[in-house]
């Protein structure tokens, strides 16, 4: 058996790599404002994160996303994709960033192979954008945006966070601007994650999202391909074009998780909301890596994962790493 499982039958195929802790922007449902990022010599160097990758192709890892931190933030992100998309096994390799240097890197994420993008923005309004990311930079992303299409994206993910008293604003105007430029707009319900203090009061949930969407912009159908155990639920308007909700308080996925992280210092976690983690950077920095160790300690790691991260029970323990230190 080569699979990567766990105790409850979930079988492993997707891993996400946070390429480092810095930010750019400084959300308040990510970070802390003050905050103090890791030494650079903390952080896995590319060839190692592409040895890691090579060493869990042949367990079933066969999809990989890029995050952070800002992953632009990391130089020459674009090598890193190379690598990536050129190992044995892996058919998908995705991003997800801020926008910010998007417009910069676009065309050079691309020609290294880079098909999948997710673009972070929460509100088209420059004041709560300054509200929520504690920095400038609504401009950028647009432009970024705009690069990325121009450098041949297609299928560009726009990510928000449904959090109450924000999102009932922005959530009409960003579907209407995703409608209008092609992108496709997926809401993310808001998790106990950051640094702020968080309460359920606080999420939009997605079945509000949903009514609000059908109120002020179109009716929506179920997408033909909905599967209801993926993350994220998908709807197609009736007159085209589609949008998606990511449940992650009110209807939680962890029954189908088959997700696995490695953050930018070299831990592995099993779980966005694990408490405990297991260092691989050890191995990896090693001299020759003893892959079969590796796969050892990889398959250990997703066998002790947990049923799931109880949001909703007065059994949750929220980590002690905030979200840019885990990676979304
Ligand atoms: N900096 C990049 C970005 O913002 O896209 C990549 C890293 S960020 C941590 C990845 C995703 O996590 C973003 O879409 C962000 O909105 C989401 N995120 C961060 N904190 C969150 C929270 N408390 N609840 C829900 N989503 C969150
Ligand atoms: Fe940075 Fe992304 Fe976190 Fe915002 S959500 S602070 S852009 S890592």
């Amino acid at each position: 058996m080569t699979q990567l499982i766990d105790t409850f039958g979930r079988v492993h195929n997707n891993l996400r790599i946070s390429v480092t802790d810095r930010c750019n922007l400084r959300c308040v449902y990510c970070m802390p404002e003050d905050v103090t990022f890791l030494d650079k010599s903390a952080l896995l160097t590319f060839e190692e994160m592409a040895a890691f990758v090579r060493a869990v192709a042949p367990l079933g890892i066969d999809k990989v996303r890029l995050t952070g931190g800002e992953p632009l933030l990391r130089r020459d992100l674009h090598k890193l994709v190379r690598l990536i998309v050129g190992t044995p096994g892996i058919r998908d390799v995705g991003l997800t960033t801020n926008g910010l240097l998007l417009a910069q890197q676009a065309d050079a994420l691309f020609a290294a192979g880079l098909r999948r993008l997710n673009v972070s923005l929460d509100t088209l309004d420059e004041g709560r954008f300054r509200e929520l990311s504690r920095r400038d930079g609504l401009d950028l992303v647009l432009a970024g945006l705009d690069a990325a299409k121009r450098a041949g994206f297609t299928r560009i993910k726009l990510n928000a966070v449904a959090i109450r008293g924000f999102i009932e604003h922005d959530a009409v105007p960003l579907a209407r601007y995703c409608r209008e430029h092609g992108f496709e707009l997926r809401f993310i319900e808001y998790m106990p994650i950051g640094a702020d203090s968080w309460e359920r009061e606080k999420v939009f949930f997605a079945h509000e999202l949903l009514d609000l969407l059908e109120r002020e912009v179109a009716p929506l159908a179920p997408a033909a391909d909905y599967d209801p155990t993926a993350p994220a639920m998908d709807f197609e308007y009736a007159d085209g074009g589609r949008v998606g909700v990511i449940a992650s308080v009110s209807r939680p996925f962890c029954r189908n998780c088959n997700r696995l992280r490695l953050t930018a210092d070299g831990k592995l976690r099993n779980c966005l909301f694990a408490l405990d983690e297991t260092d691989v950077k050890g191995l990896l920095r090693a001299g020759t890596l003893d892959e079969a160790k590796l796969a050892e300690v990889v398959r250990a790691n997703v066998w002790a994962k947990w049923e799931g991260h109880e949001i909703n029970t007065a059994k949750f323990v929220k980590p002690l790493r905030t979200m840019h230190r885990i990676g979304g």
